[in-house]
């Protein structure tokens, strides 16, 4: 397959990432089948998908009339199997073994051989994916970043099985959706978490230690070293049990005690505190 083959994609799971993900390649002209498990997420995801086009819009960076065509690319459904007809599948459920195990088990059964079949973990093994499938060739982690359609990176991530042809095609197809492709290998965390969630776990360690208070640590990483976010509102933005969950996979995964949780992490999560989504973070909202 080459690029110019790929033009239809399915895009499961129409949550944040997954509605990004629908949105950004539906404006870049490819038609997208995208599924959740209920009617309810999905008119949930096409409404937001429409506001935020209408953002692009107010901004003058897509007309009216090209909001309605790239509307007009998406088809929404509950039902699996319309992913038969894709020539890629993106997977963006929630960050599961279990659940992403059982999609990609009957994707595998469903799609057409020379299908490739892509994750958007971040931080689960591409290569123990992969290893479900009957087609880990064909198996390959695309790490978009939120929000999809405004940032540039997409990690591409390269299962120990991922062949050549694959990963040369999601790179061609990655540049062709003006996004900036970095080739990466299936280790924990990838790049992407491995050096930013130690960051924001030292800066909970900072602030247990009392070495800075919250905007202390927050104004010296913004104005220090012209981070756009300090680790702290970064980390209540991301949610609190999201940054615990990818540290433990960096502990399990590397073994090196110098990824272990901070205490005060762990207890805030335990606590319920888990950032802008519960309303109380190292932050209230
Ligand atoms: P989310 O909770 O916002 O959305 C997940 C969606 O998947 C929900 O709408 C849910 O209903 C749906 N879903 C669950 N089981 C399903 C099934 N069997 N079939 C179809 N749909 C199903 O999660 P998210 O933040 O969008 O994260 C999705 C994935 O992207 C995770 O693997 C996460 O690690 C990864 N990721 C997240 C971010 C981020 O900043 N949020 C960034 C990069 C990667």
């Amino acid at each position: 397959m080459n690029v110019e083959n790929i033009k239809q994609i399915t895009v499961i799971g129409a949550g944040t990432m997954g509605n990004g993900i629908c949105h950004h390649f539906a404006q870049c002209g490819f038609k997208v089948n995208l599924i959740d498990t209920k009617q309810e997420f999905l008119d949930r995801a096409l409404a937001v998908i429409s506001k935020n086009m209408d953002r692009q819009v107010k901004k003058e960076k897509i007309t009216e009339v090209q909001k309605k065509s790239f509307l007009a690319n998406i088809t929404v459904s509950t039902d699996l199997t319309v992913a038969k007809d894709s020539q890629l599948v993106v997977e963006a459920v929630y960050e599961s073994l279990e659940v992403k195990e059982a999609i990609f088990k009957q994707l595998d059964a469903l799609c057409p051989a020379e299908t490739i079949l892509a994750s958007n973990t971040s931080s689960l093994p591409i290569t123990q994916l992969a290893g479900i499938t009957n087609r880990p060739d064909r198996f390959i982690g695309m790490h978009f970043m939120n929000p999809v359609p405004m940032m540039k990176l997409v990690e591409l991530i390269r299962g120990i099985a991922t062949s050549d042809e694959t990963f040369d095609l999601i790179t061609k197809l990655a540049e062709k959706i003006k996004k900036v492709p970095v080739a990466v290998n299936d280790y924990p965390g990838f790049v992407a978490n491995r050096i930013l969630m130690p960051m924001i776990n030292e800066a909970v360690y900072c602030l247990m230690e009392g070495v800075a208070d919250e905007e202390g640590i927050d104004t010296v990483m913004k104005l220090g070293m012209a981070h756009p976010m300090g680790p702290l509102a970064l980390a209540d933005f991301i949610g609190l049990d999201v940054c615990l969950a990818i540290m433990d996979v960096l502990h399990d995964g590397l073994g090196d005690p110098k990824y272990r949780a901070c205490p005060l992490l762990k207890k805030m999560v335990q606590a319920g505190y888990l950032g802008r989504k519960s309303g109380r973070g190292f932050y209230t909202y």
